[in-house]
């Protein structure tokens, strides 16, 4: 089968792979859209934090170049012993994410937090290849439901979005700013704007505000030239930084309201020093955000690309083949000037086509 295979930083190629074949509790599936994002951009420029390629992982037992792709969709084509309730033929969106169900946090419901948690397509070969073996556990089966391959794809991205709107507490009325609405952010906006909130986008690129604005901002601000402090009305109540960056988290810290929330969502390279004074004296609350829960959170994020299949086409307008992976998704996304929110691939293609809401 053809495979996106990871070797190393700046090292991704398209290569022929052995079929794989489900284990216990596994599914194999033809995979019909796999998504790529900056967790997969950040391994292709620096050095390797998640694919195990020199040190087995202890939990996947992954060793060596891996495919990636941790959001993808794809139709059950084969079962592996002790597999119920997948047949031939079914829709599946992968969640990606992998837990026990025994263990202490497993057992608490926060499945995300696993002490044997593993990603298939981070730390397990994934779906940016024709085929791809998941677990059982981490397969939602949409038989039946009128979601497309592509929205399928875009399950897993949306349910980080969803379990961070959890993890926030955002509720109908609140004022919500999400800075940075790219990959995760956009969907975020979405999430929170479904829950109610108004949601206020900042980023420092034009095109991406506008998206956020045709999924549901209701206020959006380009803060290339300018600060963020030209948000008016009142403080929030919650902020999501999702940039990742150290002034952007400490600009969060006094942008909240008194008693609100700041959910942490972008990944800081460095420990970053934050004004606890003033999380103290304000009685902030600093959230983190972790994956997201399967069972929980992916079901809702379904519900949720469901709900207006028409509106999705514009975060991917374009999905394309697999061997444009390296050219048209990691180096432009590295250099921050990919033309599409999500880089979508189809392992069926030969020339790039149009993403299908099925509307
Ligand atoms: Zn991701
Ligand atoms: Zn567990």
């Amino acid at each position: 089968m053809k495979a996106i295979v990871y070797h190393g930083p700046g090292d991704v190629r398209l290569e022929e792979r052995p079929e794989p074949e489900p284990g216990p509790g596994q599914i194999r599936v033809r995979v019909a859209t796999a998504g790529i994002c900056g967790t997969d951009v950040g391994e292709f420029v620096h050095q390797p934090h998640f694919f195990p390629i020199e040190g087995q992982h202890p939990h996947s037992g992954h060793l060596g170049p891996t495919v990636p792709g941790h959001e993808f969709s794809g139709w059950v084509v084969a079962t592996g012993p002790e597999v119920s309730g997948f047949e031939q033929g079914d829709l599946v969106a992968v969640g990606a994410g992998v837990s026990c169900g025994a263990c202490a946090p497993c057992l608490a419901g926060t499945t995300n937090l696993c002490i044997y948690y593993w990603t298939v397509g981070l730390h397990g070969d994934g779906g940016l290849a024709e085929l791809a073996v998941v677990p059982v556990s981490s397969a939602l089966n949409l038989a039946g439901s009128p979601i497309t391959p592509d929205l399928a794809a875009l399950a897993q991205p949306m349910s980080i979005a969803v379990h961070a709107i959890r993890r926030g507490r955002v509720t109908e009325g609140e004022r919500v700013v999400v800075i940075g609405v790219g990959g995760i952010g956009t969907f975020i906006v979405r999430a929170a704007a479904s829950a109610g909130a108004a949601a206020t986008a900042v980023d420092i690129d034009p095109r991406r505000l506008e998206v956020a604005g045709r999924l549901g901002a209701s206020t959006t601000l380009d803060v290339s030239s300018g600060g963020i402090d030209e948000i008016d009305g009142e403080p929030p109540d919650v902020v999501f930084e999702c940039t990742g960056r150290p002034e952007s988290l400490i600009r969060a810290v006094s942008l909240v309201a008194d008693h609100g929330r700041l959910v942490v969502v972008g990944h800081q390279p460095e420990p970053v020093a934050v004004d606890f004074r003033q999380v103290a004296l304000d009685e902030l609350e600093l959230i983190g955000t972790q994956a997201h829960v399967f069972a929980t959170d992916l079901p809702i994020a379904v519900d949720l690309l469901a709900a207006d299949p028409g509106v999705w086409a514009i975060v991917a307008p374009n999905v394309y083949p697999l061997d444009q992976v390296v050219e048209t998704g990691l180096i432009p996304l590295a250099r921050g000037d990919a033309g599409q929110i999500k880089l979508l691939f189809d392992p069926a293609l030969q020339s790039p086509r149009p993403f299908d809401t099925g509307v």
